[in-house]
């Protein structure tokens, strides 16, 4: 496959973006495909290579690329203007569509991240609980804010991920392994009446697909109620993908607050925090706790999300569910049939396969895997018209406008991409 193109304006673009990217994880080597468009379930580079697009954006682009409802709404909000710094009846009507939708959610505050949501939702638990200390698990991703970017391990204490976070920043989020009750109820019991909240993405999905074990978040739910801890679901990922209303609906368990991102915007930036009204009331300016933002509900990616939720019904659902399962059960036959003993992870539309014969339930599994080998099927998959994220820690996700014969396609890429890098 040429991608000469590619190869020059990543060349020239390091001369410019650090590491010729906005983002870490997109600079992969020798260097990435530079996208020149996207449409339903394919994204095409500036040599014009046509990929069955699984990253989707990472994640958000669960209604296909250039969505036509999309374009339309989106089209018709460009011309009323994109930023007005007051409020907008689409907000109060895509506030509803959250609240309506998501069990927890009794009000909401649109943001324009991820990484904002979660950031605002943890000095919310602070500021109401009165309390400095939070739990996280370990290679859970929360965004790039200073509380959460820290890399799990064996301390109980967390060390900052990056230089140029202070060790204070991160003095006070404690790491448990996930799918462990026993390392969080002794986490709880050695900071009792200490800890704000727990933030946890109900499946980790940023070390590949790790769903919770039976009865896990029903266990958090519980233990955090027992002991006044806020619990906030991070949703960024599993928001709108899982079900109408995100994993919470999925698995019925309620947390305190969650946080979303990604598919909220339809395809633009976005974020929220959303959860009890009496939590929620406590931002300002109807409460104390600051917060704010000057794009934060700003008219495009709102209009993006009423968009998103049009298309978003329980027919958009099943297609997503049916996929998944055909997919998985796809890989399975291909592992089966080339004798390799490696795990396929996946909860409906999100899926992994790790390469390890280890069962992968936390970030100390999913360590097992062979990281060098995962690239090299990445580069086979691309060079065979699949593109998945370069890592195993990342997650493959479906889209609506994945059809029956992209993922055939793709099940026999993936054939060639095993057997050239296992066997
Ligand atoms: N939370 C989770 C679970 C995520 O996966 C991400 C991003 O991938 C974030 C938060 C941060 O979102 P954003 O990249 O929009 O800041």
């Amino acid at each position: 496959m040429n991608r000469e193109r590619s190869k020059q304006l990543y060349e020239e673009s390091v001369n410019y973006l650090p590491g010729g990217v906005n983002s870490p994880v997109r600079a992969y080597k020798p260097y990435p495909f530079f996208a020149k468009k996207a449409k339903g379930s394919k994204i095409y580079d500036v040599d014009e290579n046509e990929y069955i697009d699984y990253c989707l954006g990472y994640g958000p682009v669960v209604f296909g690329h250039a969505n036509e409802q999309i374009i339309k709404d989106a089209t018709n909000q460009l011309k009323l203007g994109t930023d007005y710094g007051v409020p907008s009846q689409k907000e109060l009507e895509l506030a509803q569509e959250v609240v309506e939708r998501v069990p927890c959610a009794e009000m909401v505050r649109f943001t324009n991240s991820g990484t904002e949501a979660t950031m605002s939702a943890i000095r919310l638990a602070r500021g109401v609980t009165n309390r400095k200390k939070i739990i996280k698990f370990e290679g859970a991703y929360h965004g790039a804010h200073d509380a959460v970017l820290v890399k799990s391990g064996s301390g109980a204490i967390g060390k900052p991920d990056s230089p140029g976070i202070p060790e204070e920043s991160t003095r006070n989020t404690l790491l448990v392994p996930f799918n462990d009750e026993d390392a969080l109820t002794r986490m709880i019991n050695d900071n009792k009446g200490e800890i704000a909240c727990i933030i946890v993405e109900p499946i980790m999905g940023n070390i590949g697909c790790v769903p919770p074990k039976d009865g896990f978040l029903q266990f958090l739910r519980e233990i955090t109620e027992e002991n006044d801890i806020i619990l906030i679901f991070d949703e960024v990922i599993t928001g709108f993908r899982l079900s109408r209303g995100g994993a919470q609906e999925y698995y019925g368990i309620t947390p305190d607050l969650a946080t979303f991102g990604k598919i909220i915007g339809g395809g633009f930036p976005i974020g929220a925090i959303c959860g009890r009204r009496e939590l929620m009331e406590q931002f300002a300016p109807s409460g104390g706790i600051y917060q704010a933002g000057t794009f934060s509900g700003n008219p495009m990616s709102i209009t993006g999300g009423l968009s998103a939720f049009k298309i978003l019904d329980m027919k958009a659902y099943k297609t997503l569910h049916d996929s998944g399962k055909y997919l998985r059960s796809g890989m399975s036959d291909i592992l089966e049939k080339l004798d390799i003993n490696y795990q396929i992870n996946g909860v409906e539309s999100m899926t992994q396969i790790y390469f390890t014969d280890v069962d992968v339930y936390d970030y100390k599994t999913a360590q097992t895997s062979d990281t060098e080998g995962f690239l090299k099927y990445f580069h086979v998959l691309l060079d065979n018209g699949v593109f998945i994220a370069p890592s195993q820690y990342e997650c493959a996700f479906l889209s609506i406008q994945h059809t029956k014969e992209d993922i055939d396609k793709t099940l026999n890429a993936i054939e060639i991409a095993l057997k050239k890098v296992v066997k």
